[in-house]
């Protein structure tokens, strides 16, 4: 039944945590997540006969967000810096072009809601988001993370994405050196799934599915990844003036709960009282201003100079991987 004119789905894929380094054969096949569901993706070279069309997002711009709580075992400082560096893995990669993948995602700082969900008619969140008491999904508690698609069935255009990482279950750090399982890996992971990618059969890729415990490898992408995320997203200018990372009907920090509730208990006023979600939204359009700059400076001063961040250096040997292929 379709109870509007948005006809959408959910896509749940999760992260799992692998704990040998079994060997495994390998193959060269980036897949994106298709609008036939996470069963049926399209991939590169086709695995199957093709099934509906891959989930993008349309915009040039797309925002994200993190619940306030965080996670009680990390700062939230921490964490925010894993969340960027891990958009920062598929939104910085170095395409073959010499440029960046034509999307870019931009931070709208802390969030109320803790929920993944999407709301038809109410303001919207792409939350990444800790569940520290419960993981309340039937996987046995084994993923490491999730996250959840919401996409147009017909045009396949990502509508909403949120992020949600089984602390609960897992201790996760951000620290190199350690035996339990890496933050900003499994979140690279999942941002790869928020962009539309699926898992591949490159069982050395970011996208392969499973991590390890003491690993960071997943932080940096293969040339699979890149491979993938620049053919889904082909390098293009943005144009950051007229980009809009406000999500589907407006930006909202709470779930769509509490948005409902809050427009009840307003007090009545002057005819034409705008609903709570449309002056939130103008209000973070408005303060959205110096981040997007900021942003668009950072690309800019990436093209033409050699990486001086090394927080964002890449893998001096990924990088000659992808000189070598020549493809
Ligand atoms: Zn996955």
């Amino acid at each position: 039944m379709e109870a509007s004119a948005v006809r959408r789905a959910a896509l749940q894929c999760i992260l799992f945590p692998l704990l040998t380094s079994a060997a495994l054969p390998s193959a060269h096949a980036y897949c994106f997540t298709s609008s036939c569901g996470q069963e049926q993706p399209i991939c590169e070279p086709a695995e199957n006969e093709p099934c509906g069309v891959a989930l993008r997002w349309k915009r040039e711009c797309v925002g994200y967000a993190i619940q306030q709580n965080g996670t009680a075992s990390l700062s939230l400082t921490d964490i925010q810096v894993s969340v960027r560096s891990a958009f920062d893995a598929w939104s910085l990669a170095g395409c073959e072009t010499g440029d960046y993948p034509g999307i870019d995602v931009i931070d709208m700082g802390l969030v109320s809601c803790n929920k993944a969900e999407f709301n038809e008619s109410a303001g919207n969140v792409n939350v990444v988001t800790f569940l520290d008491d419960s993981w309340p999904y039937p996987d046995n508690g084994e993923a490491l993370a999730l996250t959840t698609v919401t996409y147009a069935n017909k045009s396949g255009e990502i509508l909403d994405a949120d992020i949600e990482v089984n602390t609960a279950m897992f201790k996760l750090t951000v620290a190199e050196t350690t035996k339990d399982y890496d933050l900003t890996g499994v979140l690279t992971h999942e941002a790869g799934h928020f962009y539309g990618m699926a898992h591949s059969l490159d069982q050395e890729s970011t996208m392969h599915g499973d991590a390890l415990p003491g690993s960071t490898d997943l932080r940096s992408l293969t040339l699979d990844d890149t491979s993938g995320i620049c053919t889904l997203y082909p390098s293009k200018t943005i144009n950051y003036e007229a980009c809009n990372p406000l999500p589907i009907h407006g930006f909202a920090s709470e779930c769509a709960a509490e948005q409902w509730k809050e427009s009840c208990s307003v007090a009545p006023s002057a005819a034409g009282h705008a609903p709570p979600t449309w002056w939130r939204s103008w209000a973070v359009a408005a303060g959205l201003g110096a981040a997007i700059w900021a942003r668009r400076a950072q690309r800019r001063k990436r093209i033409p100079k050699p990486v001086i961040n090394p927080d964002r250096l890449r893998p001096t040997s990924r990088s000659n991987a992808m000189s070598l292929d020549g493809r």
